[in-house]
């Protein structure tokens, strides 16, 4: 677990990729107030959570509140063991939820406020501004912090090393995602913007760039639903890495 001071008081907390050889670390936004209390954005799997969880212990830090960015399982592994904190999530949770637990309650890792469109709320000296969007996931939120730092979910999703990854469509929906990311571009402006899986990006050319690669490959997705995404490639020459291996491993997870 590496802990790397992005601002007074906010953290990106890092941690290397779990299967040997593999591409893709997890991310948690870790925010303090001066109470000595902190407030997640998003918990990793459990492994991770309980990583965290044994650091801020033993600084006699305790977890207040928590941010989903979606309710996928490499992003919500801690909630089970957040019983009494505030869970700030979309409104849409449950429909990525369900499919997950089949007939098990999974009331513990549902939002406990629920944003439908837009909220704005406080931590510590922090602004913090949340809103909908739907694109990766149906559920997805973005996360703007102070006006400055724009955590994305995973609507921009890099390797460790900031390769950028296939745009990944949980929902089939390619053009809710064509949506989001066309909205992404003007969001990144003026930003670092945050992934939960990869490293900060602040560079605006390189940020650019990639939202442009991502929305030809969504374009062409929408008009070439049965073809490999190698085919892209060869007819793009751009280049992702592509995500369908890892997510098979990472389905023994939770
Ligand atoms: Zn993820």
């Amino acid at each position: 677990m590496q802990v790397k001071e992005l601002k007074e008081n906010l953290f990106l907390v890092s941690f290397d990729p779990i299967f040997l050889g593999e591409v893709l670390n997890y991310n948690i936004v870790l925010l303090l107030n001066d109470k000595n209390e902190a407030m997640l954005i998003d918990t990793g799997f459990k492994r991770h959570f309980n990583q965290l969880k044994k650091y801020l212990d033993d600084k006699n830090i305790t977890i207040i509140k928590v941010i989903i960015t979606h309710f996928h399982r490499d992003h919500i592994g801690g909630l089970s063991k957040l019983n009494d904190v505030v869970k700030y999530g979309s409104k849409k949770a449950d429909i990525t939820l369900a499919p997950n637990f089949e007939n098990k309650s999974f009331d513990i890792y549902k939002p406990t406020i629920c944003i439908d469109d837009v909220l704005d709320i406080q931590f510590g000296n922090f602004d913090i501004h949340l809103s909908h969007n739907p694109g990766h996931s149906i559920d997805g939120l973005l996360v703007e912090i102070d006006n400055k730092f724009l955590v994305v979910g995973d609507d921009m999703i890099y390797t460790k090393d900031q390769e950028p990854m296939l745009p990944y469509c949980s929902n089939r929906d390619f053009e809710m995602h064509l949506k989001s990311i066309k909205r992404l571009k003007n969001e990144v402006i003026d930003k670092t913007v945050i992934p939960m899986h990869g490293q900060p990006e602040s560079n605006i050319d390189y940020l650019q760039n990639d939202l442009d690669n991502r929305y030809k490959y969504l374009q062409w997705k929408v008009n070439n639903k049965d073809k490999q995404n190698k085919e892209f490639e060869i007819e793009s020459g751009i280049r992702f890495v592509d995500y369908s291996r890892i997510k098979k491993q990472n389905k023994k997870e939770l």
